[in-house]
């Protein structure tokens, strides 16, 4: 059994994300717009205050703001909420939307190899079997919507393509190119594919029913998964894709798993925070790999799992 086995209801939760980003707004601390999402009474759906919630800047911002901590300053109590009257949300029953199957096998041909696979084949040359069998295990696809592009598939449990990341890397030092502007986008947007229900799983999800014993470690970026899963072949690997990313309806794919969560190094409190959305699974921990090996400059910087695999594989 979970130490994180409270089944009691937040009464608080940040607001799900509308289409078009319409209820995401400026951030009080950074000022950025359309980055902040604020919290709402799970009964009422009322906002708390303006300033009471998470900026999605999480690296170069990161201002979050509890509805405890905003009721503590203004030292009133925090106000009961009514579980009577707590609706499902009607979206939920919304059918996901899948990426037709010949775009997928077309990323999958070589035809624009991707920096980040050339990178990791440059890197891992002492096992380059194992790192071509981990990128086509997690179906690693090519595309030149940037020149080098890779994708990050994310398919269900049931083969189905949800969507796919689209990301770019610098071959020679694995790192994201983001000069100028993040090379990032989705392959449900690049398609434009007409009222396109995106329901998000775990990237790697699709691996895990080859084995229903197997840990499961679970880890921010796709790239720390993929890099994780050739030097920690024992262990499926999963990537939330981002720190906002974690919810009990992602986790679905992790009841009765042993789960493993390892979040980047300046993320380790924030995942602690979330860890009673894990009570499905068979056991849980915060692997404290992370904070036993780094510097409090690594935290600050946010190294992650990959990171220190990559040191580790270098000194050897
Ligand atoms: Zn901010």
């Amino acid at each position: 059994m979970s130490r994180f086995s409270s089944k009691k209801s937040r009464p608080y939760i940040l607001e799900p994300y509308q289409r078009g980003g319409r209820n995401r707004f400026s951030c009080p601390n950074c000022k950025r717009k359309k980055s902040f999402t604020r919290y709402i009474r799970v009964d009422t759906r009322e906002y708390i205050h303006e300033t009471v919630g998470r900026c999605d800047k999480e690296k170069r911002c990161g201002y979050h703001r509890p509805p405890s901590e905003y009721y503590n300053l203004q030292g009133i109590s925090s106000p009961t909420i009514n579980y009577s009257i707590i609706k499902i949300k009607s979206d939920k029953n919304l059918t996901p939307s899948y990426i037709p199957s010949q775009y997928f096998s077309d990323s999958l041909r070589r035809r624009y190899p991707n920096y980040f696979s050339q990178y990791l084949l440059d890197t891992f040359k002492t096992v380059k079997a194992r790192v071509k069998k981990v990128l086509e295990d997690y179906r690693i696809g090519n595309t030149n919507h940037f020149k080098g592009g890779t994708v990050f598939w994310q398919i269900d449990g049931s083969n189905r393509i949800r969507t796919g990341k689209i990301m770019l890397y610098n071959p020679a030092t694995g790192k994201r190119v983001k000069d100028r502007y993040a090379r990032i986008n989705w392959m449900h947007s690049v398609l434009n594919i007409p009222d396109f229900n995106l329901s998000q799983v775990y990237f790697g999800t699709h691996l895990l029913k080859r084995n229903s014993n197997a840990t499961v470690g679970l880890v921010e970026s796709e790239k720390t998964a993929i890099i994780a899963a050739i030097a920690i072949p024992e262990i499926f690997w999963l990537a939330t894709g981002g720190i906002n990313n974690i919810n009990q309806e992602r986790n679905q794919c992790l009841v009765n798993r042993s789960v493993i969560l390892v979040p980047d190094a300046d993320a380790t409190e924030d995942w602690k925070n979330r860890e009673h959305l894990f009570n499905m699974c068979k056991s849980v921990r915060t692997s404290s790999f992370i904070e036993l090996h780094t510097s409090p400059k690594d935290k600050i910087e946010g190294i992650d799992l990959a990171d220190i695999i990559i040191e580790n594989h270098k000194a050897k």
